[in-house]
């Protein structure tokens, strides 16, 4: 049975918890001897994927296919992780191994008692009991891949690409300057060390329990941490800027350097190559590993990646992996790769790449899109630029439309405690970025498994009314054009090479505000282009109204979790849609009914909205915002922040209502599953 209702509420999770052995199951999971006698319908679904979570076992109970209650070998998923699971270790044939029984009878035990924190100091039992709220804040949601039935040289190629994944991971927490604290989390404290493991790093991320001083994984005060800048930087809050301000501000603040200090306290960059020499020499024989693993003649493509990006992680030649990145397609290969320093989000400045792996199988849903915006995308970079006005001009740009791919995993900085990037424009920076060259991909298997589908209907319907919920749907074709769209606008208009007297973006408006700015543009350019599709008859209507109530829900989610992160610093989906709400509320687009009750009949005060006006107000929108990338108009980007994200009252307000109804439910938390 599929759980759907199942909410952990914060303050009343131990309570919920109790409650829910209030059945008194019968079944005892183990003699004293540890022979199995359980049947194993002890624990429901919900209860045995939060439990195996506190217990950090790589267990997940994918479904219960044949609806009787109990799990079952087949139905059961082992996670790739760390250390890496085996499924072997766990279910041998269509039978579970002792390994599997002892687990199960942890489970149990967990289901009928709250964990006991007997004998730890107050302060210890307040962070644990912590830890287990921010766990149970995210859902574990299985992201499934079957390759049993691959080729020895396709089970090769994953081995080698996960091998080099786990490394990542590691690079990665070498960047944030986190991996030394992993030691510190208590031994036998196995939700703290799935909670390290989850948010790779000690912080709590649930909008909950972030800012609770006592949540985080290891029982030592945290400061900020950077494996990119020298500690005695991190101490000046205004430290970037102090950088960017140096002469050799620049080079400092190059992507793929990190910032080294002498004694004297005399600064110079020095390359991750050198920096993280070990671990990258690591992924690099992995990847070489993966490469020398391939001999189909249509792996080409693939096979000179994964040589290029094994050069790169030994010498730094990003921009040359970047070309043998750009070369592969839907067509030449099966497989969708990327491993490199890219996004920039993780760190204080916003300028450094953050090493990531994300490993998809091609699906070829993207070529309905393709067929239909490759012909009109210089049209389009017009319609933007007719909006932006002088100083922008249209340019011709050459992007490629999204790839739709199915995710195998995500490590390092695409990994993330709560939710997944469900569309990616690469490489940030280089030639092969700034020429338009890049490939842009859209995620097509996350939030699609019925949980998350349930989860998202529910949270819709406490916060819109009836009327608008009507325009609501569970298809992933709304989000699918919505993803598509925003990535292509990435490309067009004012974009990261556009300069205005010879400043870019970032040095235009800072980094934080250029990201918030950039997805603002993007993800405005969503909601544009998809009533100027229905214009040029390329969609009908309806399919534009169904995408307008999705992004509506889109941008509700990212309000859910807060303007800025424990830093302090802008949160840039969180801003841009909290921008747009308040937009359309001016617009009379979006409405807040006080006295009426949203579609779940429970909550008091809901959201209906003038579908037809929304054409209209998304064009005044998309003009704004493409004035001020094309201008470089900081003022005017610093007075939409100060209106729709800093000032209190009315949009504060609705903000918060938005919050705590969306925050009922448990956010996805994705685990991966590789099976081969
Ligand atoms: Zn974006």
């Amino acid at each position: 049975m599929m759980r759907f209702s199942k909410r952990y509420l914060v303050g009343t999770f131990l309570v919920a918890l109790a409650s829910s052995c209030g059945g008194g199951a019968t079944t005892s999971a183990t003699s004293p001897d540890g022979s199995w006698q359980a049947a194993l319908d002890a624990v429901p679904r919900g209860d045995f994927n939060r439990i195996a979570v506190e217990l950090d076992l790589p267990l997940f109970w994918i479904d219960d296919a044949d609806r009787d209650k109990t799990l079952d070998p087949a139905e059961l998923s082992v996670l790739w992780g760390d250390p890496p699971a085996r499924e072997s270790d766990w279910v041998a044939g269509d039978a579970f191994t002792p390994a599997f029984k002892q687990a199960y009878a942890k489970i149990v035990e967990r289901a009928q008692k709250a964990p006991s924190f007997a004998g730890l100091s107050p302060e210890e039992t307040r962070r644990r009991t912590a830890v287990l709220r921010e766990l149970s804040d995210g859902r574990p949601t299985l992201v499934a891949s079957d390759l049993r039935n691959a080729s020895a040289e396709d089970k090769a190629v994953v081995e080698h690409v996960l091998a080099a994944a786990r490394i990542v991971e590691k690079l990665y927490q070498k960047q944030t300057g986190i991996l030394s604290l992993a030691s510190q989390v208590p031994s036998g404290d196995t939700a703290s060390k799935r909670l390290f493991y989850r948010n790779q790093g000690p912080q709590c991320e649930a909008p909950a329990t972030k800012d609770d001083p006592d949540c985080k994984a290891v029982p030592v005060a945290l400061s900020r941490t950077s494996g990119i800048y020298p500690p005695a930087l991190l101490k000046d809050p205004k430290f970037c800027d102090a950088l960017a301000a140096r002469p050799d501000g620049r080079a400092l603040l190059e992507p793929f350097v990190v910032v080294a200090a002498d004694e004297e306290g005399s600064m110079r960059p020095v390359p991750y190559q050198r920096a993280f020499e070990n671990d990258m020499h690591a992924v690099s024989r992995e990847l070489e590993a993966a490469a020398a693993a391939i001999s189909d003649p249509n792996e080409g493509a693939m096979q000179a990646y994964l040589n290029a990006a094994a050069k790169a992680f030994r010498d730094g030649s990003w921009f040359e992996a970047d070309e043998a990145w750009a070369r592969m397609n839907t067509e030449n290969s099966k497989w969708y790769l990327r491993v490199a320093p890219d996004e920039v989000y993780f760190e204080p400045c916003n300028r450094k790449g953050g090493f990531h792996v994300s490993f998809a199988r091609i699906d070829q849903g993207s070529r309905e899109w393709k067929e239909k915006l490759d012909p009109i995308k210089l049209d389009m970079e017009k319609a933007l630029a007719d909006l932006a006005g002088p100083p922008y001009a249209a340019r011709k740009v050459a992007f490629k439309l999204p790839d739709f791919i199915s995710v195998i995993i995500n490590a390092g900085d695409s990994r993330s405690a709560f939710g997944a990037t469900v569309g990616q424009s690469l490489p940030n920076f280089g030639p092969v970025a700034n020429e338009g060259r890049g490939r842009t991909v859209a995620m097509t298997n996350f939030y699609t498994d019925a949980d998350s589908i349930a989860s998202q209907r529910a949270q819709a319907a406490s916060v819109l009314c009836a009327s608008a919920m009507e325009t609501y749907s569970d298809e992933q074709a709304p989000q699918l054009m919505s993803t598509v769209l925003h990535e292509a606008a990435h490309n067009l208009g004012p974009a990261a090479d556009y300069k205005v007297n010879g400043k870019d973006d970032v040095e235009i408006f800072g980094g934080p505000l250029s990201s918030t700015l950039e997805e603002l543009k993007a993800q405005s350019a969503a909601l544009f282009f998809a009533d100027w599709l229905v214009e040029r008859k390329v969609i009908d209507a309806e399919r534009a109204r169904r995408a307008h109530v999705h992004e509506l829900t889109w941008a509700f989610g990212h309000i859910s979790r807060g303007m800025y992160d424990q830093d302090k610093k802008p949160q840039p989906y969180s801003q841009l849609s909290a921008i747009q709400v308040g937009f359309l509320i001016d617009e009379g687009v979006v409405t807040w009914n006080a006295g009426e009750k949203a579609q779940n009949g429970k909550d008091q005060g809901c959201f209906s909205m003038k579908l037809d006006a929304f054409p209209a107000a998304t064009k005044k929108l998309m003009g704004i915002v493409a004035k001020i990338k094309g201008s470089g108009d900081k003022k005017g980007a610093e007075a939409l922040v100060a209106k729709y994200v800093d000032a209190p009252g009315a949009y504060a307000d609705v903000r918060k209502t938005v919050t705590e109804r969306w925050l009922r439910e448990p956010k996805a938390s994705f685990v991966y599953s590789v099976r081969r």
